[in-house]
């Protein structure tokens, strides 16, 4: 602002006072604070224009010129609804409510005539989209006449944060412009704009923004306006990213927005990104690889909107690139889930960033401003929505072709899911059914000869029972169903932006199968979401409550008993009652050491079970027909533990935010957050576990002689991922050896010396494991992994693992053969051979305490949640045990 203003005196006092100005400019550091105009008339947004002058613009409605500041979330819903209450062409929709408790709000944008047919412009939308249902003459009048849905997300990435300035702009021109090309939009479309798609994230980006920007305007990269802190604003509140939650919907920002978008099924979807300031915008198309089961025109009609905004480009002389990066695999982008749902998913990236403040000084000398990187967006918006109506019939035509069998190319006819409420599989079902998936359940037992095991793939014959799942690939969404259950997809390309499986059943560690043809069962479509058995069993004078550990939510249930004051037990081996035997890790309530709860404890049983999710049984004596009485010392007394998750710098934000998720939401454990700086001075003493996240560069080894002090006196210090690898004898933590990849011979030069330039960062890719579903063996006779069944498909993100030896207590390897380690995705024959039968979760006893090491990822995004019970059992079983 202030410099701008210096412009304007420039202008109207030429002579003297531009040379003493001049001299401030080039005595100071002139390069950083020189003279950036933060509204450059080059990115005046489409100058000519005539709006409806009863309509606020965002300037006129926030009293700044967009650009100039950054909004706070609560003025841009402000805008909006101000806007949805002055015009006709806007409405205001929630959609649920951040974990912060921020309201999520999307714009339906439309004109007069369509506005007055909404309902059944959505209605006809959605019959395109169940061509079951619909005959060719209905269909192709729909095709002709419906206006098309075009749906733009704005700033997933809280601190790419000059999106959501920019839908304040587009969404006022099609509120209140008079051109022709805004009115051909209104008239052919209904355009629904999701102005943030996290909020929290934003304002942890703009609040501290703001408290960070200098008065005199500074495009120094590296001043601390442009240099956010950990764990910065592009993740939601527990450091998740939200463009890779799509599919899985963790989080209620996803969940609210996939309600949202099954009721209207776009034809098209943008996903509005920033990446780092010196780049130029990316458009469509991407790179490889590709969702190989799109449908053909899905390549050319992508192009069509990578050409428009080009177009825009051109006109402006803004630089631009295509085709170099970005692959659309993964389907929980907000870039590719919605290819999968029948539209074309497309992403646009432009440079800036959290580094790019309001302006910043390029490596070549440039100055990009947040002006700029909002006229970008707006510029290509409104050329997308353009091509979006000139295309409107192709479009509609090839969303409803998506939904037709004509387009399955998948080979399965149906996946089979073994009823096992123990193990995550109701969190599929639900979450499938979100996404419009009919889950079908057998009415009878069934025989498929030939069904295929997601183990290793071979077929076999397979029985399975009345009640067992069914998901048919004859319905709409096959495209949809075939990405996320086949156990491994085609990859043309094998170095990845992201992760190379997300196979659900392999994800969430499922018994599946899967059937090419459709088995003969009669079936049942599931109608309501799929609950946990949930109560309390006989309970007159119960002498013990118990809780079968292998329950989907009893660790929840532990947590609750706890936080209820219960002195609450675990059974290190099994027992049998005569009527089933109980699991080892199964909770025991004796009420013989609750006697202060024997008022409470029928209520108390009751909000437990239905809280968590769990079935309690009460127990009349703690006599065992087989296996151990309650009164054994096999029944450890659990202690409510003090927990530390580690965080900041250097632990990596989404591992660290992923271990929060996991204890404080999901299992309702209250822990304490502790800043790295601060394990110099604190008392560990206080804590009974410490969790290290995974590490991005290394932890102070000054450290590692009060850790290693701290466990010999009995704490239990859980080290993940890069801190596995470190906290070892690398850092002089104890012997525990990690597995080294063989140095090449010495002897004369290796070929990959001769490797070709153009041809380096590929090598580099081929050697990495990027995201790949490794078997797991898996000793569950430990307390690490009680509950866990004994074999784990665990998600493999690097070469590394642990040696195992005779007093590393192995709790988790892989198989032994390197032919059968790898279930889906890709690794090198070289690391498969490297990382068989190899440690990858184990425990070190060391003194009175121990170290627990879990080399993979538990929990990744909370959806590869198969091995996450091993971190509930090294925080709540481990240390008693
Ligand atoms: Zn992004």
């Amino acid at each position: 602002m202030e410099l701008i203003q210096i412009n304007k005196k420039i202008q109207k006092f030429k002579g003297k006072m531009i040379s003493a100005l001049i001299i401030i400019f080039i005595i100071g550091p002139s390069s950083l604070f020189s003279q950036v105009n933060l509204l450059n008339p080059r990115f005046e947004f489409t100058p000519g224009i005539r709006y409806n002058q009863l309509i606020t613009s965002p300037k006129d409605y926030l009293g700044y010129e967009l650009g100039t500041e950054y909004t706070i979330y609560a003025d841009v819903l402000n805008y909006f609804r101000n806007l949805g209450e002055q015009s006709e062409r806007v409405s205001i929709h929630p959609y649920g409510k951040t974990h912060e408790g921020r309201v999520l709000e999307y714009l339906i944008i439309t004109g007069d005539k369509n506005r007055k047919r909404l309902k059944e412009i959505q209605k006809n939308n959605l019959r395109l989209a169940d061509p079951r249902n619909i005959n060719a003459n209905i269909a192709k009048k729909i095709i002709k006449e419906n206006p098309g849905i075009y749906w733009l997300s704005y700033n997933v990435h809280g601190n790419e944060a000059s999106s959501t300035e920019a839908v304040m702009q587009v969404a006022y021109r099609l509120a209140a412009g008079q051109d022709r090309e805004t009115q051909a939009i209104l008239d052919n479309s209904v355009v629904i704009l999701f102005p943030c798609l996290n909020p929290d994230g934003r304002d942890r980006y703009v609040y501290w923004y703001k408290s960070a920007q200098n008065y005199v305007t500074n495009t120094d990269q590296f001043d601390y306006e442009h240099d956010e802190p950990w764990p910065g604003g592009r993740t939601n509140h527990y450091w998740f990213d939200l463009n890779r939650d799509w599919v899985w919907m963790v989080h209620p920002e996803s969940k609210g927005r996939i309600k949202a978008y099954q009721e209207w099924l776009p034809q098209i979807h943008v996903d509005y990104h920033e990446m780092g300031f010196n780049r130029n915008y990316f458009t469509m198309p991407g790179t490889t690889p590709r969702n190989l089961m799109l449908p053909e025109p899905y390549e050319a009609l992508s192009d069509t909107f990578g050409l428009a905004n080009i177009a825009a480009f051109d006109k402006h002389k803004v630089m631009y690139y295509t085709r170099e990066g970005f692959d659309f695999f993964y389907p929980g982008y907000g870039s590719s889930y919605p290819s999968v749902m029948g539209s074309i998913g497309m992403l646009v990236e432009q440079g800036g960033h959290s580094r790019g403040g309001r302006a910043v000084k390029t490596d070549d000398g440039y100055f990009l401003t947040l002006r700029q990187r909002i006229f970008d967006h707006y510029e290509t918006s409104f050329a997308t929505l353009s091509a979006a109506v000139r295309n409107r019939q192709t479009l509609n035509q090839y969303f409803h072709d998506t939904f037709q069998q004509k387009t399955n190319t998948g080979k399965s006819a149906a996946y089979i899911l073994p009823d096992n409420s123990s193990n995550h599989l109701y969190d599929v079902l639900n979450m499938l059914r979100i996404h419009g998936i009919e889950v079908h359940r057998a009415k009878a037992n069934f025989t498929v000869n030939k069904a295929f095991n997601y183990e290793d793939g071979e077929a076999d014959r397979g029985l399975f029972k009345k009640g067992d799942f069914l998901i048919y690939t004859d319905q709409p969404r096959h495209l949809f169903i075939n990405t996320v259950f086949q156990r491994e997809m085609s990859i043309e390309d094998s170095i990845m932006y992201d992760m190379s499986t997300w196979s659900a059943p392999l994800a969430y560690n499922l018994d599946a199968y899967w059937s090419e043809i459709k088995p003969r069962v009669k079936s049942e479509l599931v109608k309501e979401n799929m609950v946990h058995n949930a109560g309390v069993g006989r309970d007159r004078d119960a002498y013990a409550y118990v809780i079968d550990w292998k329950q989907r939510n009893a660790p929840k249930a532990l947590a609750h008993l706890w936080a209820k004051k219960y002195k609450v037990r675990s059974a290190r081996k099994e027992f049998n009652n005569g009527s089933r035997t109980y699991p080892r890790g199964t909770l025991v309530v004796l009420m013989g050491r609750n006697t202060d709860k024997t008022e409470s404890v029928r209520n108390d049983m009751d909000e437990v079970a239905e809280k968590a999710g769990v079935m309690i049984e009460a127990f009349a004596t703690g006599r065992m027909q087989d296996g151990i009485d309650f009164g054994s010392s096999n029944m450890v007394p659990l202690k409510n533990p003090k927990v530390g998750l580690m965080v900041d710098t250097p632990f990596n934000s989404y591992t660290a935010g992923q271990l929060w998720y996991l204890l404080d939401k999901e299992t309702e454990l209250g822990i304490s957050k502790l800043r790295m700086s601060r394990l110099k001075s604190l008392n560990l003493n206080k804590y009974d576990v410490l969790l290290f996240p995974g590490v991005r560069g290394t932890v102070d080894s000054s450290l590692v002689n009060k850790l290693k002090t701290w466990v010999l006196n009995g704490g239990t210090l859980i080290a993940t991922e890069g801190s596995a690898q470190f906290l070892t004898k690398k850092s002089g933590m104890n012997k525990v050896k990690v597995v080294e990849a063989p140095k090449p011979k010495m002897e004369g030069i290796p070929p990959s010396a001769y490797t070709r330039y153009e041809d380096r960062s590929d090598s580099l890719g081929l050697k990495r494991i990027p995201g790949t579903a490794f078997y797991g063996i898996i000793d569950n006779s430990h307390p690490l992994a009680f509950g866990v069944p004994d074999r784990l498909y665990t998600l493999k993100q690097s070469v590394s693992a642990l040696m195992p030896n005779p007093s590393l207590q192995t709790v988790g390897y892989y198989h032994k053969d390197p032919m059968k380690l790898k279930v889906s995705g890709y690794a090198s024959v070289e690391n498969r051979k490297l990382l068989a039968g190899k440690t990858f979760a184990a425990v070190q006893p060391m003194g009175s305490g121990k170290i627990v090491y879990l080399v993979d990822n538990t929990q990744y995004r909370m959806f590869w949640v198969g091995p996450s019970r091993m971190v509930q059992n090294a925080v709540m079983l481990l240390p008693n045990m």
